[in-house]
């Protein structure tokens, strides 16, 4: 391959598209049974009309749908009739575990042509373990995909695994008897019917799952580590170029990236501004232990309640290139632009300050335009 794409969502599939027009050679891993990213997995009753709003993917606009229809089910169709227009080699369920450089592996000739893996129609051109020309460590040579079904050289990288595979619970000390869960795994308002619940995290998400749960629970608390930051007023572009830049300082200087929704603040849509007004939105500090029964703060109160729900975000799914070892001590990786400082052949994308669905697309190009440069492109610019 000139280039393997990890991750099938709004970055992988966009710069499959700008791939695909540069005649490269390249393959799309994924991990999920089906077309939608991390998308086909929101709870059901995120619906499309409740969503900040999802840009079009390059080349295809998102067409007209109810927005009362889960986001789930409908940016799953529209990702899935996107890889058929284009045609784009996406392969699944592949779970990459591991990338390395190609010296560093034992070579074992095995081609990525596995049962029960679905895929495209590049299938045919999966190269080799062996066959390709780098044989450095050195940061120039080859690397080597490894997957459960398969291991693949490519002579670049583009990861675009997102975070949703990597939902961050914080450690708080003491032990809770009740049921505890991440956003990762709400699945709607239903479960919480008649019970106390505490909802933990100050991002879109908790307050999206608290509004909701609010309606059917017996009783809510919210706690955040920070007092909320509203935002009133449209989301114009310059404020969302704001927001890019204040992220994209960060990863340029190697820290590890907020996301950007974390920075954007929250919107005070009407609904909001209700439920502020009734109290639902009143936020608590957080607390500094759990209880068997509840929550205990540093004064002493405590809170009972049968649910904790953790909506305290998610971390980039970037454990499967620790081999390649692009972390600074700080834990932050040094980027230029999609590109990893250090390493021209590797290009995170929908990263730092384009992990959003806007901003995913215009990764997904800059990191073909660049390695169009790097390896060059058999068709023109
Ligand atoms: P994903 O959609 O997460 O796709 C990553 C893909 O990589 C997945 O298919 C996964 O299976 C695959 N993968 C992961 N690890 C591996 C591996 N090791 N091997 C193979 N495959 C792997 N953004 C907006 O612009 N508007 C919104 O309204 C909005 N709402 C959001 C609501 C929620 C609740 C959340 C959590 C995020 C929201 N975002 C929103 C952010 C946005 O969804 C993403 O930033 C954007 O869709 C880009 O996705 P992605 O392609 O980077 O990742």
């Amino acid at each position: 391959m000139d280039v393997v794409v990890i991750g099938a969502g709004q970055a992988g599939l966009s710069a499959a598209y700008f791939l695909r027009r540069a005649g490269m050679e390249f393959v799309v891993l994924d991990a999920n049974p089906g077309p939608g990213g991390a998308w086909q997995h929101r709870w059901p009753s995120l619906r499309l009309g409740k969503v900040h709003g999802i840009h079009d993917l390059p080349g295809m606009p998102l067409p007209y749908a109810d927005a009362s229809r889960p986001a789930s089910e409908v940016v799953a169709e529209y990702f899935g009739a996107y890889e058929r227009e284009f045609d784009l080699p996406v392969l699944r369920p592949v779970p990459v575990r591991a990338v390395r450089e190609v010296g560093s592996v034992s070579r074992a000739d095995n081609a990525g042509v596995i049962d029960g893996v679905s895929g495209g129609g590049l299938l045919g051109g999966a190269s080799r373990v062996g066959g390709a020309s780098g044989v450095g460590v050195d940061g120039t040579g080859d690397l080597v995909v490894e997957t459960d079904a398969g291991q693949w050289t490519t002579r670049a990288l583009i990861n675009a695994t997102g975070t949703w595979d990597k939902p961050f619970w914080p450690h708080y000390p003491g032990r809770f008897a009740g049921r505890q869960l991440h956003t990762a795994d709400y699945d709607g308002p239903e479960e919480f019917a008649g019970k106390r619940v505490i909802v933990v995290g100050g991002g879109a998400s908790g307050v999206q799952a608290l509004l909701e749960i609010a309606e059917v629970a017996a009783e809510t608390t919210w706690v955040t580590r920070r007092e909320p930051v509203w935002r009133d007023g449209p989301f114009t572009p310059e404020y969302g170029r704001e927001v890019v830049a204040r992220v994209a300082e960060a990863v340029e200087s190697g820290r590890v990236p907020e996301s950007v929704v974390s920075v954007t603040g929250l919107m005070l849509t009407p609904e909001v501004a209700a439920a502020r007004a009734s109290g639902v939105l009143t936020r608590h500090p957080m607390f500094d232990h759990l209880t068997p029964t509840g929550a205990a703060w540093p004064d002493g109160h405590e809170t009972s309640a049968d649910v904790i729900l953790w909506a305290t975000g998610f971390r980039h799914a970037l454990d499967h290139l620790g081999p390649l070892h692009l972390r600074n001590p700080g834990g932050g990786i040094t980027m230029t632009g999609t590109q990893v400082a250090a390493d021209p052949r590797v290009h995170l994308v929908g990263y730092g300050p384009s992990a959003s669905t806007i901003g995913a697309n215009r990764a997904g190009r800059a990191a073909v335009t660049a390695l169009r440069r790097y390896l060059g492109s058999p068709v023109p610019a």
